[in-house]
C-alpha cells in the first residue's frame, strides 16, 4: 500500500512508499504538554488498519489529547507541544515537511458536538471536496458519502435544507459524511455519541461497524459498554498523580475482549470493574 502524501506542496507528487505498517497510524508518544502543564506520558497506541480501536478512561486521562494528536488537530491549541511520533503510513506526521492540513485531510475527524456548518446539507458535505478543488464528479461524492453515512434515504429529497434543521443523531451522521466526503483513510472520533440519545447512539454505533470496512476508525468513549460493543482493540489509560500532578499515560492496550475479560493490569480490572474513583 502506498502512503497518501501529507508533506507540504506535495499534495500532487507520489507519495513515497511505505513499509507495509501494520498500523494505519503508530503514535509512540513520550510526552505532551499545554504550556508548562505535563498533560500525557507514555503513550503508545495504534490504530490498526480496518479496525476501530477505543481509547478508555477516566475523565482528564488524556484520551482527546492523544486522539486529536494523531492528525494534529491540537496544532490549534497555543502551548501545545508533543515529544514522539505519529507515524501515518509510514510517514511521521509531526515532520518538519509536512502540512497539517493534508495531514487533516487523509485522519478526518468528528467530534463529541454535531457541529454542521450554517449552510445545505449538500453543501456541508461538499464542503472538503470543494476546499480540496475536487475535479470529480461532487454529486456522487456527495451521494456517496451521505450514503456511507447512512444518512441518505432520509435527506436526499431535502439536500437544500440547512443541515442545523436536522436532529442531533442526523447531524451527527451529516459531521461523518463530511469528514468522509475528503475520502480520507482514518476516521477520528472523539466521543461522537455523548450528544446524542440512545437511539441515535445505537444508530451511530451500527454505522462505526460499517465505516470500519472502508476506514481505520479510533474512538474516544467514556462509555464502556460502547467500547465493548463496537471496539476491536482498546487502550486503557489513566492519571498519575504520584507527582502532584495529573498526568495520563497509557496503562494497557490489547484486544477488547482481552482487555474486558482478562486485564494485564491491576489498574485496568480495578476501572471496568467499577472499582476506580
Ligand atoms: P480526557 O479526554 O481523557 O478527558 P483530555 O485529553 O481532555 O482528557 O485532558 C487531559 C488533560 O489535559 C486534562 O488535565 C485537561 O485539563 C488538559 N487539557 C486538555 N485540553 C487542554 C487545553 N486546550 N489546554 C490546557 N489543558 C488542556
Amino acid at each position: 500500500m502506498t502512503a497518501p502524501a501529507v508533506a507540504a506542496n506535495q499534495s500532487t507528487q507520489p507519495a513515497p512508499a511505505a513499509v507495509a505498517p501494520a498500523a494505519a497510524i503508530s503514535a509512540d508518544i513520550e510526552k505532551i504538554y499545554y504550556g508548562d502543564f505535563l498533560a500525557v506520558r507514555d503513550a503508545r497506541v495504534a490504530v490498526e488498519r480496518g479496525k476501530i480501536t477505543g481509547f478508555i478512561g477516566p475523565s482528564g486521562c488524556g484520551k482527546s489529547t492523544v486522539l486529536r494528536s494523531l492528525n494534529r488537530m491540537n496544532d490549534l491549541v497555543p502551548g501545545f507541544r508533543l515529544v514522539g511520533h505519529v507515524n501515518f503510513l509510514g510517514q511521521d506526521i509531526y515532520a518538519k515537511n509536512i502540512d497539517p492540513v493534508a495531514v487533516r485531510r487523509h485522519i478526518g475527524m468528528v467530534f463529541q458536538q454535531p457541529n454542521p456548518f450554517s449552510m445545505s446539507i449538500y453543501d456541508n458535505v461538499a464542503f472538503g471536496p470543494r476546499l480540496n478543488r475536487y475535479k470529480g464528479d461532487l454529486d456522487e461524492r456527495v451521494e456517496t458519502s451521505l450514503r456511507r453515512a447512512g444518512l441518505w434515504n432520509e435527506v436526499k429529497d431535502k439536500l437544500k435544507q440547512n443541515g442545523l434543521a436536522l436532529s442531533g443523531g442526523q447531524q451527527q451522521r451529516l459531521c461523518i459524511a463530511r469528514a468522509i466526503a475528503t475520502e480520507p483513510t482514518v476516521l477520528l472520533m472523539d466521543e461522537p455519541c455523548s450528544a446524542l440519545d440512545p437511539i441515535a447512539t445505537r444508530i451511530v454505533e451500527e454505522l462505526m461497524l460499517e465505516l470500519k470496512t472502508h476506514y481505520s476508525v479510533a474512538i474516544v468513549t467514556h462509555n464502556m459498554q460502547q467500547a465493548m460493543r463496537v471496539a476491536d482493540t482498546t487502550a486503557f489509560f489513566s492519571v498519575d498523580i504520584s507527582k502532584g500532578g495529573r498526568t495520563g499515560y497509557l496503562v494497557e492496550l490489547g484486544e477488547t475482549k482481552q482487555i474486558f475479560d482478562s486485564p494485564r493490569e491491576q489498574l485496568t480490572r480495578d476501572y471496568i470493574s467499577g472499582q476506580f474513583s
